[in-house]
């Protein structure tokens, strides 16, 4: 029998010039607001004119919290939130890449509760957080659509500020122009395009899949692969814009399912080594499509004919664009990354039976002993 189940409360607008098209529904969420952003994304993207022109048409105040870094940090959410506390803000808008849309959203709860700040990865507070706007410019993460809210905790005993995630906080309403996406380089495209492959292709083999997921996880890695079979020199309009979509259909899917194994191991090489997220999951990918693809030949069968390649060509093109540089573990470093995948809950959801000791025979392999 199909499995349907499928939940998704975010309104989502979508397409070129969206927010100038739908600036009316600023208006519905309040007379002030705290933009929560990066350094540079929502400035160089233009969000941030077309957001603020709205603002300004429908004279709606506002203050920006633009300290947000790669990888947010918790405490950077705990501080804005204090600013919108103070400033009593109706409604909050992140603006940025996946770090400024993760924010906003932990944002949104420490806004409106006076919290213990790690209590927030428990769902645990009182007050709904306030309404919240997102508006994307990086074509990857999709958390414009997802309910997460990955967060390094800088606070508490960790000393390396570790990757955690918040499992539901969607947003009211997102805002998804891949005009914004045309200011990133070519590595943060890559990058960012991989992770978005990363969320298809892991999606599509969870054990949390069913049929709408799969078909949202199918369109998206399509997307990315058509991109990146044309890639010849810099990308497009039109690349950007199938990338775009591609992110958002990846958050569709991963909003059902989560993530696998791919992401729970890349995490350790952004936190150590700061390589960028996208890179980081897709080190994992090739793996991770071939046990998906031994353990489910109808499915792969279906993908493989979807993306119109075979395996061996999509593994060699996704370990070219990686190109991830060796590294060296320690006897220690792997007893850690043991400990603490012994805890994680996307192994689990992983095709098969995918155990610790599988992450560290992958771990040599890849790396070397
Ligand atoms: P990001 O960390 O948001 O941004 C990477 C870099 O790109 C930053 O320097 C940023 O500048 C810059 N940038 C962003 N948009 C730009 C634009 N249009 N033009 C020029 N520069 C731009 O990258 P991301 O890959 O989108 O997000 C990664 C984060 O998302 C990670 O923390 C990851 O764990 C998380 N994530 C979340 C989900 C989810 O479902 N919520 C899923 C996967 C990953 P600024 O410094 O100015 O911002
Ligand atoms: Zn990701």
């Amino acid at each position: 029998m199909l499995n349907l189940s499928y939940y998704m409360p975010v309104k989502l607008f979508y397409g070129a010039d969206c927010i100038k098209q739908n600036a009316c529904y600023f208006q519905s969420l309040g007379r002030k607001c705290l933009i929560v952003t990066g350094k540079n994304s929502a400035k160089v993207s233009g969000a941030l004119d077309d957001v603020l022109q709205v603002l300004e048409k429908h004279q709606i105040d506002f203050i920006i919290f633009d300290e947000i870094k790669q990888n947010p940090l918790l405490s950077d959410c705990v501080r804005a939130g204090k600013i919108a506390q103070s400033e009593q803000v109706d409604f909050v808008i992140g603006i940025g890449g996946g770090s400024p849309l993760d924010a906003a959203k932990a944002v949104s709860v420490f806004a409106s509760n006076e919290m213990e700040p790690l209590k927030i990865f428990e769902g645990n507070y009182v007050n709904r957080p306030l309404p919240l706007i997102l508006v994307g410019t990086t074509a990857g993460t999709g958390s414009e659509v997802t309910p997460y809210s990955v967060l390094n905790v800088d606070i508490g005993e960790d000393k390396v500020a570790r990757k955690r995630s918040v499992q539901n906080l969607y947003a009211a309403a997102s805002f998804g122009d891949y005009q914004y996406t045309r200011s990133l380089n070519q590595s943060i495209t890559i990058a960012t395009a991989l992770d978005t492959l990363s969320h298809c292709i892991e999606s599509y083999f969870s054990k949390k899949s069913n049929t709408i997921s799969e078909g949202f996880a199918k369109q998206g890695a399509k997307l990315v692969i058509d991109v990146f079979r044309d890639l010849n020199g810099e990308f497009t309009d039109k690349q950007r814009q199938k990338l775009y979509a591609a992110s958002i259909y990846g958050g569709l899917a991963i909003a059902k399912t989560g993530t696998c194994y791919c992401h729970s191991m890349g995490y350790f090489l952004t936190e150590d080594y700061q390589v960028a997220h996208g890179i980081a999951c897709a080190v994992f990918l090739p793996s991770f499509l071939r046990l998906g693809c031994e353990l489910d030949t109808k499915k792969a069968d279906e993908l493989l004919f979807e993306l119109d390649d075979n395996l061996s060509n999509l593994c060699d093109m996704i370990e070219n664009l990686t190109q991830y540089r060796p590294i060296y573990l320690t006897q220690t470093q792997k007893n850690e990354l043991c400990e603490r995948w012994k805890k994680d809950n996307k192994f689990a959801s992983s095709p098969g039976n995918f155990t610790v000791a599988d992450a560290m025979e992958l771990i040599d392999e890849i790396f070397g002993v």
